[in-house]
């Protein structure tokens, strides 16, 4: 969509989404109220900075003021024809509810990151992911029937006799493509070989810089699926739907939009839901690119940079986590270490560190770095989301 249509589409569909959460009178209508704004204050996309800023914490506190799901949303229970939890890594998970038309933006939204990836109406895909009240294997299986695609829901991969059983079911169907977290791949791939299957198997994809830029979510009870990549080998970060949501990037004192190209808070706004999210602070660091992409796509690329948790601040810079695993070899394990609020050097710890690392690192980030060079094997490994910052602050 040119970029002009895309703007005035984002403004009536944001007026709308204003609307709606101010007039259910629940969290987003005290929120504006409290911070001295009404519907008609926001007529356009440049009003948004107008509108308050809100956290997950304050979707927990809310659910626990208003059991049991709390006030935060346009349209509650009754009309809802889904639920499920966040995965619940950083705290207690929240409640997700979606609409009829709420899921279909969900699946819309999946799908055209799954075409990017490369599948097709037709295709076969092998869903084990997580299920039951993590909402990622019926979003998965959902967007792939919206694409005419046959998903077979195997279930996630708890034990050997559950892979097993899934394996023998679907042994004489062509897969065209699975759908798994990488425990789960591991563990079906072990099971395959054990019994001797011999149909397509899941990649046990280790996650990598170029990963963690191709694809970027606002959380489940946002925008689940916000975009992907057009072509990932390039690092060229992720399209976002902008038709369906409005990201910022801003500075983390001022809140004011840091120029594109630097890195500033993650905001989400969702545009079209029936339970609009209005500015929700991921707690999360995104740099955004709107310049033309090869591809032709017109929506801003966003690069999911880590966790605002994770950022450590040398000399002024934000430094994280992917700033070194940039030059680092797949798999090889390192941490960053916090040493006060203000460093003036980076410190990490990688296993097996070549001796040019401190260099190439001090090039990429334009600080002072030192590296210590440990055994391998003495870092923790990886879990599903890793903890790549160990907190030494006297
Ligand atoms: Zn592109």
């Amino acid at each position: 969509m040119p970029l002009d249509k895309l703007r005035e589409l984002q403004s009536q569909r944001l007026r709308e989404a204003v609307e709606r959460a101010y007039k259910s009178g629940g969290f987003f209508y005290r929120r504006m109220r409290d911070h001295g704004v009404s519907p008609s204050d926001i007529t356009s996309v440049d009003d948004l900075s107008a509108l308050p800023t809100f956290r997950k914490e304050d979707l927990r506190a809310n659910e626990a003021e208003y059991p049991p799901i709390g006030d935060y949303r346009s349209v509650g229970l009754e009309r809802s024809v889904r639920l499920a939890t966040s995965t619940g890594t950083t705290g207690r998970p929240t409640i997700t509810i979606w609409t009829a038309n709420d899921l279909d933006i969900d699946y819309e939204i999946a799908a055209r990151r799954y075409w990017r990836e490369g599948v097709r109406p037709g295709h076969v895909i092998a869903n084990a992911h997580p299920g039951y009240l993590n909402g990622g294997q019926a979003i998965v299986s959902g967007a792939a029937e919206k694409m005419g695609c046959l998903p077979i829901s195997l279930g996630p991969p708890e034990d050997d006799a559950a892979v097993e059983k899934a394996l023998r079911t679907i042994e004489s169907i062509p897969i065209d493509h699975w759908h798994t977290m990488p425990a789960g791949a591991a563990r079906i791939r072990e099971v395959a070989e054990r019994i001797g299957w011999t149909g397509k198997l899941p990649e046990v994809a280790a996650m990598t810089p170029m990963r963690q830029y191709s694809a970027i979510s606002a959380g489940l009870e946002c925008i689940g699926t916000l975009g992907g990549s057009c072509s990932p080998q390039d690092y060229r970060g992720a399209h976002i739907a902008e038709d369906y949501a409005i990201v910022e990037a801003v500075d983390d004192v001022t809140g004011l939009p840091v120029p594109d190209g630097q890195r500033g808070r993650f905001l989400c706004t969702s545009l079209g839901r029936e339970n609009p999210m209005l500015r929700f602070d991921l707690n999360e660091v995104i740099r955004l690119d709107r310049s033309p992409c090869p591809c032709g796509e017109t929506h801003v690329r966003g690069f999911w940079e880590g966790r605002m948790q994770d950022v450590i601040t040398v000399e002024g810079t934000w430094i994280l986590p992917i700033d070194v695993w940039f030059e680092l070899e797949d798999g090889q394990e390192f941490v960053l270490v916090r040493t006060g609020d203000a460093q003036d050097a980076l410190e990490v710890r990688v296993e097996n560190a070549s001796e040019d690392l401190a260099e190439r690192l001090r090039a990429r980030t334009g600080v002072q770095v030192t590296v210590t060079s440990v055994e391998v094997g003495s870092l923790p490994r990886a879990a599903y989301k890793s903890m790549r910052v160990v907190d030494e602050r006297p």
